[in-house]
């Protein structure tokens, strides 16, 4: 195995963004690719048995002859937001902390990126300022792959035997769609995607969708006195019943919300779209609720109007499960500690693929892996927090 530098930079170069308009899985054809010349790597190391299944979900497994199995699933796709496959990355050995230029357009420093303090010192990977890098989460292939290739010459320290996933189509929502617990074949997982290493989640949110569509009546407004009722209007006024502070832009932390995502109308129809999101499950029920009473105080306001609610369940809270059984989070206590690194614990204001996989049956927090402002031009790697991640699945597995 290339050391995780080189690893890492043939990983990026690769293109592998996912496609929200694709009718087919995974969404882009370079996904499918990708995931062959994963494989590819994979048996070079000698790990006989790694595929790709037909929805393109690497799996691979190293028996060590233990009872339990522990896995490592990272995501192959990048976000559809930027273009990847970066081939001139650049390296900052030791970071002092100033001002970053990515190119003649774009500069970074630490007022706009808090987290470049937590990173100076580091050697660190940039882009080019015209592509995303991909760390997200192409760093946490590398980690898996470089611990796979200690774990396959030492495997006499290990007590766990090895799983390995990577899945396409994370970011766009898909990338549990196809995840079958039983080809992982573990006792327990863990996604290497996102932040820092110093934190990992174990929570998410609690997610709904609903939609509300209003039907007036549209006659001339001339002669409309007593006798119109106009859909727009009362989309505005089933707004304005909703609790002002329940917003994304107004919440934080464990606050959840009520988020207006799309509003259409005119005299004859209006449709309204929201996302609910709450930590806590019942506080769901409750926003749900909510919704519906205002849903009510129109319908008995204007008679004539027809109202009608959906709501969609979407994904739930992994807490819900680890409450009842915190050993996955016990391990990842256990090996922080032996690796003498503080571990805090961030609830996810979003899902994860990991609280998806939980509820197939797998439990399955989220690591870190070192890699930060995903998603764009100012997209950080840290080279020291990768390294840092493979001593700690070291532990984690011992
Ligand atoms: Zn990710």
């Amino acid at each position: 195995m290339k050391n995780i530098v080189d690893l890492f930079k043939e990983l990026i170069s690769f293109d592998t963004m996912s496609d929200e308009s694709s009718s087919t899985y995974p969404s882009s054809a370079s996904e499918l690719e990708f995931a062959s010349k994963l494989v590819d790597i994979l048996k070079e190391e000698g790990v006989n048995d790694a595929y790709r299944d037909e929805f393109g979900l690497v799996y691979a497994h190293v028996d060590n002859n233990k009872d339990k199995t522990i896995g490592l699933i990272a995501h192959m796709d990048t976000s559809p937001a930027l273009k990847g496959g970066i081939k001139n990355p650049r390296i900052i050995e030791k970071y002092d902390g100033s001002p970053i230029k990515l190119n003649e357009k774009y500069t970074m420093d630490s007022d706009e990126f808090p987290f470049l303090k937590e990173i100076t010192g580091d050697d660190i990977i940039v882009t080019d300022g015209e592509h995303l890098l991909g760390g997200d989460d192409k760093a946490g292939i590398a980690i898996i792959l470089t611990f796979l290739s200690y774990y396959l010459k030492h495997k006499d320290e290990f007590n766990y035997n090895l799983a390995i996933s990577f899945t396409p189509d994370e970011e766009i929502g898909q990338g549990a769609l196809h995840f079958d617990v039983k080809k992982m074949n573990a006792d327990v997982a863990y996604t290497l995607d996102g932040g820092s290493i110093y934190e990992a989640s174990y929570e998410n949110f609690n997610a709904a969708s609903a939609t509300i569509s209003i039907y007036g009546v549209g006659v001339h407004p001339g002669s409309a006195k007593n006798i119109m009722v106009n859909a727009a209007l009362l989309a505005t006024k089933f707004v304005n019943l909703l609790p002002k502070e329940m917003v994304p832009e107004k919440t934080e932390g464990r606050e959840g919300f009520i988020h207006l995502t799309d509003i259409k109308g005119d005299v004859e129809e209006a449709h309204l779209s929201f996302i609910l999101r709450d930590h806590d499950k019942d506080l769901l029920e409750e926003k749900k609720k909510i919704l519906k009473n205002a849903l009510n105080v129109i319908q008995n306001e204007y008679p004539k109007a027809k109202l009608e609610l959906k709501i969609h369940d979407e994904y739930r809270n992994m807490f819900d499960y680890f409450k009842e059984d915190m050993s996955a989070i016990n391990l990842i206590n256990k090996a922080y500690i032996s690796s003498k690194i503080k571990i805090s614990y961030d609830p996810i204001r979003g899902g994860t693929d990991g609280a998806t996989i939980t509820y197939l049956g797998l439990p399955c927090p989220n690591l870190g892996v070192g890699d930060f402002s995903p998603h764009g031009r100012f997209e950080i790697v840290s080279i020291n927090q990768m390294n840092t991640m493979v001593e700690i699945l070291k532990e984690l597995f011992k």
